[in-house]
C-alpha cells in the first residue's frame, strides 16, 4: 500500500513538473502564409496541440514575405521564445536571424521545409518529400500504361517554388519514375521545358501556374493533344485546371491527367468534378503532433525521436529528421481518407 502511494505521488509530481515546465515556456511558430489552406491548418494544429500541453504559443504568418518572416523571428527571439518552429518561405534566407537564435541558445525545428545554409537548425520534421514525387510519377506511369510500353503521350511539367528545398525533392521523386519514359520517347514534352529552372513557379502561385499553362497551350498545343500535366502540388494544379477550362478543355472528354499534393478543399472538389486526377494526402495533424513531441523532448532536455539522419543535407550539415508517410489520394479513396478520418466534414467539400 505504502509503495502504491509512493508511486502515485512520484507520478503526480513528475506530471505537474512537466506541466509547470510547459506553462513557463513560450514557443514561436512561424508559418509562411495564410493564403494557402494547408498552412492555416498546420498553424492551428500546432497551436492547439502545444496549448493542450500547457505551452504558450506565438503563432505568426508572414504572407510569403521573407523580410516579414525574419522580423517575426527576431521578435520571437527578443520575447524569449524557448524553441522556434519554422516553416520557411525562402529556406536559404534565415542564416543571420538563426545565428541570433543560436546566440540566445534557442533550438530550431524546421517544419515541413528544410532550412538551408546554416548550422543553426536542430531538427527537421516533414513528410517524405521524394516519395511524394514518386507517388505522382507512379500514378502517371500506371494511368498511361507506360510499363506496358504504351505511348507516345504528350506531357508538360511544373515545378514548385525554387526557394523551397521541397520543390527539388518532389521533382526528383517524380522524375525518378518518368525520366526513363522521356528517354524512350513514350513521353514527349512538346515545349521542351523539363528543367526546374524552366518549370519552377516562384511562391507556388496558382495564378502564375495558370499563366504558364496558357502560354504552353498557345505555343505547343493548338494542334496537339495534351495528355498529362505533372503538377507538384494543389495550388499549381488549381491554376493549371483554371487555364484548361478557359482554353476550352472539358472534363471527361479531352481533360489531361493532372497530379497534385495536399488535398486542399478546392482540389478535392476539383477531383470530384474530374478536373484533377489525384492528390497526395499529408495529414497535417500528424506532422503537428510529431513536432509537438519534438518540442516537448527538447524542453525536457531529451533527444527528440528521428528516423532519418542521411537525406537532408542543408549545405552545412545533415539535419536529423523525422519523415512521415505521404499517402496517395484520388476519387476512389478520398472519402475514407479525408472524411472518415475527420480531416474534413462533408460540408467542407460542398
Ligand atoms: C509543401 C507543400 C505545399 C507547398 C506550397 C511545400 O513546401 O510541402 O505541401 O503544397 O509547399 O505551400
Amino acid at each position: 500500500m505504502k509503495k502504491a502511494i509512493f508511486i502515485l505521488l512520484t507520478l503526480v509530481l513528475a506530471l505537474s513538473a512537466t506541466a509547470a515546465l510547459a506553462a513557463d515556456v513560450l514557443v514561436g511558430v512561424a508559418m509562411p502564409t495564410q493564403s494557402l489552406q494547408r498552412w492555416n491548418e498546420d498553424g492551428a494544429n500546432m497551436k492547439k496541440a502545444l496549448e493542450e500541453k500547457g505551452y504558450i504559443v506565438d503563432l505568426q504568418y508572414a504572407e510569403d514575405d521573407v523580410s516579414n518572416q525574419i522580423a517575426q523571428l527576431e521578435n520571437m527571439i527578443t520575447k524569449g521564445c524557448k524553441v522556434l518552429v519554422i516553416a520557411s518561405i525562402d529556406g536559404s534566407a534565415l542564416s543571420d536571424v538563426l545565428a541570433k537564435a543560436a546566440d540566445a541558445k534557442i533550438p530550431v525545428i524546421a517544419y515541413d521545409r528544410l532550412i538551408r545554409q546554416t548550422p543553426n537548425v536542430s531538427y527537421y520534421a516533414t513528410f517524405d518529400n521524394f516519395k511524394v514525387g514518386v507517388i505522382q510519377g507512379k500514378f502517371i506511369e500506371e494511368k498511361l500504361g507506360l510499363t506496358e510500353g504504351k505511348g507516345p503521350f504528350n506531357i508538360e511539367f511544373f515545378g514548385g517554388s525554387p526557394d523551397d528545398n521541397n520543390a527539388f525533392f518532389f521533382n526528383g521523386g517524380a522524375m525518378s519514375v518518368l525520366q526513363p519514359y522521356l528517354d524512350k520517347g513514350q513521353l514527349v514534352c512538346q515545349s521542351g521545358q523539363t528543367k526546374m529552372e524552366q518549370i519552377g513557379i516562384l511562391g507556388w502561385k496558382s495564378e502564375d501556374a495558370q499563366a504558364r499553362m496558357d502560354n504552353l497551350i498557345s505555343k505547343s498545343y493548338t494542334d496537339k493533344k495534351l495528355d498529362v500535366v505533372l503538377s507538384p502540388n494543389d495550388s499549381l494544379a488549381y491554376g493549371i485546371a483554371a487555364s484548361l477550362a478557359n482554353n476550352g478543355y472539358t472534363p471527361g472528354k479531352d481533360w489531361p491527367i493532372i497530379t497534385g499534393q495536399d488535398c486542399d478543399r478546392a482540389n478535392v472538389k476539383n477531383m470530384v468534378a474530374g478536373k484533377q486526377s489525384m492528390s497526395v494526402f499529408k495529414d497535417t495533424r500528424a506532422l503537428a503532433a510529431k513536432v509537438v513531441e519534438m518540442v516537448d523532448a527538447i524542453v525536457q532536455g531529451k533527444e527528440p525521436e528521428v528516423n532519418d539522419t542521411k537525406t537532408y543535407d542543408n549545405g552545412v550539415k545533415v539535419v536529423p529528421s523525422y519523415l512521415l508517410e505521404p499517402v496517395f489520394a484520388d476519387i476512389n479513396n478520398y472519402k475514407a481518407l479525408l472524411l472518415d478520418s475527420g480531416y474534413y466534414q462533408e460540408s467542407d467539400l460542398q
